[in-house]
């Protein structure tokens, strides 16, 4: 017998595989989230349910969730000039050229639709230039869902160390061309090289792994990366698919001033709208055939797309001229400053982590940490995985989203306002003495 209309979340569940269209939506706990608005720092729910955003979709919206400035230049562009799938656009020439101005490793890029696609020809091109076998990847890094990185990322103890898929399906051959190493350990990367380096074709970092909050790299790792893969003839591909754009304009790579060969972009350089990149060198990107007669093969139907390109430029426009890193920066340093007040204040041991507009509070005593953060994925093994979910999941209650899954960061975009970070504040105690009693 019915008794009124089948909600939207059961009706998803019957033909959607979980109801959700990414694996990583599907987050325990969470309840039925149907989402039906967005708007600069907040969501709402069909359930009448309006959370202040600290998720922020994995990272893109870094100017706040339809910056209307961004959706606007979307919809002109939309309105006028259609995706055609031949020729180029003044967009994406006006596109790349900014991204060539502004990243110290490209000098040449295409575009892509998401980050993965342009970590998979990263690692396409990198062997088609060095007709080597192996890829060097960091256990706690993600760079997509494609085989060959499709491993190590969230790893229990006993797996660390060792090959640990995140997928079935991919064939031994393939995760056995990935070798994974511990990140910040240049000792470990000198040894692979000095073993393998000429089997090496690539070497694949998050610069700062976000995947697992925030680990900081050390100045002297990111530099052996660099002299290794020289020396080796290796290609060094960065991965500032979320450090780009929202830590600087010029990357992770201007702040480090270590540049790589190559560099895959994607989520805060058009905001949310979806978007991927991939440059470098001008003899390794010459290399896609793009190029008539060049051999890795590189194609996507909507690489390009005109409006995508449109919110790109758009968010670049705003990230240029409007004091966006210099809002995000400031309100982030306070989020982690009064966090760790918090947490002291209520006797609770934590790590607070982050750069910039990213925070992430592991429940671990960090004191014995080198400089009171986590460096490596072995030092996040003594995070307490129920508590950082637990007390994510009372956030709720208090109208404020960060993901309840373990080890996942949060972030402050430029709609936040100091309001919200005190909601933030008030919300976590609350939320985590609710924890503390359960
Ligand atoms: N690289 C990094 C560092 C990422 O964080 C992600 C996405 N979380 C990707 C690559 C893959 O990007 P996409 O989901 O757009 O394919």
């Amino acid at each position: 017998m019915s008794s009124g209309p089948v909600p939207l979340a059961e009706r998803a569940r019957t033909v959607v595989p979980g109801g959700v269209n990414s694996g990583q939506r599907n987050v325990p706990g969470l309840g039925d989230l149907v989402i039906t608005g967005t708007g600069g720092a907040r969501f709402r729910t069909a359930d009448g349910r309006e959370f202040t955003d600290f998720h922020a979709a994995f990272g893109p919206p870094l100017l706040g969730h339809n910056d209307p400035d961004v959706a606007r230049a979307a919809a002109e562009t939309g309105a006028t000039l259609g995706h055609m799938g031949v020729g180029v656009t003044e967009g994406e020439v006006l596109l790349a050229e900014q991204l060539v101005e502004l990243l110290p490793s490209v000098e040449k890029v295409l575009l892509t639709s998401t980050g993965s696609e342009a970590t998979f020809h990263a690692l396409r091109v990198a062997r088609a230039a060095t007709g080597r076998r192996l890829v060097v990847k960091f256990q706690g890094c993600y760079h997509g869902w494609h085989d060959s990185v499709s491993l190590n990322v969230i790893s229990e103890p006993a797996k660390v160390g060792g090959h640990d898929p995140i997928s079935t399906g991919i064939l031994t051959e393939v995760l056995d061309s990935t070798l994974v190493l511990p990140f910040n350990d240049s000792a470990a990367v000198r040894h692979a090289f000095a073993e393998l380096g000429s089997d090496i074709a690539a070497v694949i970092v998050e610069p700062v792994p976000h995947n697992v909050g925030a680990l900081l790299p050390y100045e002297e790792f990111l530099t052996t990366l660099r002299e290794e893969t020289r020396r080796a003839g290796s290609v060094l591909v960065f991965d500032e698919v979320i450090t780009g754009f929202r830590h600087d304009l010029g990357g992770w790579q201007r702040i480090s001033g270590v540049t790589p060969d190559l560099t895959t972009l994607g989520k805060a350089i058009a905001n949310g709208a979806p978007v991927g990149a991939i440059g470098g060198r001008a003899d390794l990107m010459d290399l896609f055939s793009t190029r008539p007669g060049a051999p890795a093969f590189f194609a996507g139907t909507y690489n390009g797309h005109p409006g995508v390109v449109a919110a790109a430029l758009a968010t670049l426009r705003k990230l240029r001229e409007e004091p966006v890193h210099e809002h995000v920066f400031r309100l982030g340093e306070r989020a982690r400053t009064e966090l760790r007040e918090l947490y002291a204040r209520l006797g609770v041991p934590v790590t607070v982590a982050g750069y910039g507009s990213v925070f992430v509070t592991y429940f671990m005593d960090g004191t014995a940490l080198d400089g009171g953060v986590p460096r490596t994925y072995e030092d996040l093994l003594a995070n307490d995985a129920a508590r950082f979910v637990g007390y994510r999941r009372r956030l709720l209650d208090h109208g404020l989203f960060e993901l309840p899954l373990n080890l996942k960061r949060s972030h402050i975009s430029y709609a936040h306002t100091d309001e919200d970070v005190d909601r933030l504040l008030e919300g976590t105690e609350a939320a985590v003495k609710a924890v503390l009693a359960e």
